[in-house]
């Protein structure tokens, strides 16, 4: 850090508000000064520094309590920077790509040398991305840098997508914190490496892999998605082999379909030591410990409330086991719950 104390600063999602575009002015030259600010964006906060600032890029992983080997992505503003820090320009799948940013997408290319290795814990490859969220591109404009981010949790717990949650983790931690409001996407950016033949997806996220496929052709999903790594197996992204997004309470996963899982349930309600994680049809039962995740037809919403969800069982008293309900299939924006699900449980799952 590099102010004595943390600065909570609230904005309007638009920016519409008096003196938001000032509070961001403020926020850019903590950035600039090679400070730390925690910003929103639409797939969840990040913690941001200047990516060409290896100082203030150390201190992210200080922050966080993040492992060195896991690298950071980078935010720019605008898709026609992309080719200042990685190579893109000639690449065609990289063209492709990214027509479709803004977006909640995140591609992997060769890096250039103005790039730390800091940033890329030493890979020859660098993640970038240009957020859709109008504060994030704001903040990043008017800095006129590279902004280094990732999510602005401490490492391990569920990433943020409310400012409280930010708050919770990076008090003290971050200079300055921007309170805009809730994630719309709720979910980390897809990943995706243009670094082999055929593309490999590495995290999927808003931005499907049926819509890659649409646009690129082939896509590989990477083992690491859905199954947990072996041991001594090498990732092909380092921050497939951390723990990620736990509660403190233990997280069992159930699958099946509305009816199974309505009868697993009937027993589960009742009990005041059990949290669920829910569809809308799974139970008619309702109270605090019963968090609603919207309608089996809209898995978004399940997407968007998921990582809240988490953080929230540690709030309930007297809970030792949360009951999660998972979508039926691996389809469009579920195969992304599939992978921090998966995870939030340590792999733990009950099939009906
Ligand atoms: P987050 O910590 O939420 O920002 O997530 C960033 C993800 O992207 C992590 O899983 C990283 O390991 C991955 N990542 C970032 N840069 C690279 C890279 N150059 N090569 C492979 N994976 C990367
Ligand atoms: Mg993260």
């Amino acid at each position: 850090m590099i102010l004595d104390e943390t600065k909570i600063l609230k904005v309007s999602p638009d920016l519409s508000g008096e003196g938001d575009v000032e509070k961001l002015q403020f926020a850019a030259e903590i950035i600039k000064k090679g400070g730390l600010v925690a910003f929103p964006t639409e797939t969840v906060y990040g913690l941001g520094a200047n990516a060409l600032d290896e100082k203030a890029v150390a201190s992210i992983f200080t922050a966080k309590g993040r492992a060195q080997d896991n690298p950071l992505i980078v935010h720019v503003a605008d898709r026609g920077d992309i080719d200042k820090y990685a190579f893109a320009d000639g690449n065609g799948k990289a063209d492709i790509l990214r027509k479709q940013m803004p977006a909640p997408l995140t591609v992997i290319l060769p890096k250039r040398d103005i790039i730390p290795f800091t940033v890329t814990a030493g890979l020859g490859n660098v993640a970038m991305r240009v957020p859709q969220n109008v504060v994030a591109r704001k903040l990043i404009e008017l800095s006129g840098l590279p902004i280094s981010a990732p999510s602005a949790n401490l490492s391990g717990k569920p990433s943020p997508t409310k400012a409280w949650h930010v708050i919770a983790d990076m008090n003290g931690r971050a200079d300055v914190i921007i309170d805009g409001g809730d994630c719309a996407v709720g979910l980390e950016s897809t990943v995706i490496s243009l670094c082999y033949d055929i593309p490999r997806l590495l995290r999927p996220g808003g931005f499907t892999y049926e819509k890659l496929c649409e646009l690129l052709g082939k896509v590989e999903i990477s083992d690491a998605v859905l199954e947990q790594l072996k041991e001594g197996q090498k990732p092909e992204s380092p921050g497939m082999k951390y723990k990620h997004y736990a509660p403190e309470t233990s997280v069992i996963l159930v699958k099946g379909s509305m009816f199974k899982v309505r009868e697993f349930l009937s027993g589960k309600c009742e009990d005041e030591k059990c949290g669920i994680i829910c569809f809308d049809e799974d139970t008619d039962a309702r109270c605090d410990r019963i968090l609603v995740m919207g309608s089996r037809k809209n898995e978004q919403e399940y997407a968007e409330k998921m990582f809240d969800a988490l953080r929230s069982t540690d709030l309930l008293s007297g809970i030792d086991t949360v009951y999660a309900v998972l979508p039926e299939t691996t389809d469009g924006i579920s195969l992304a719950i599939y992978n921090r699900m998966l995870r939030a449980a340590a792999f733990n799952i009950i099939e009906l």
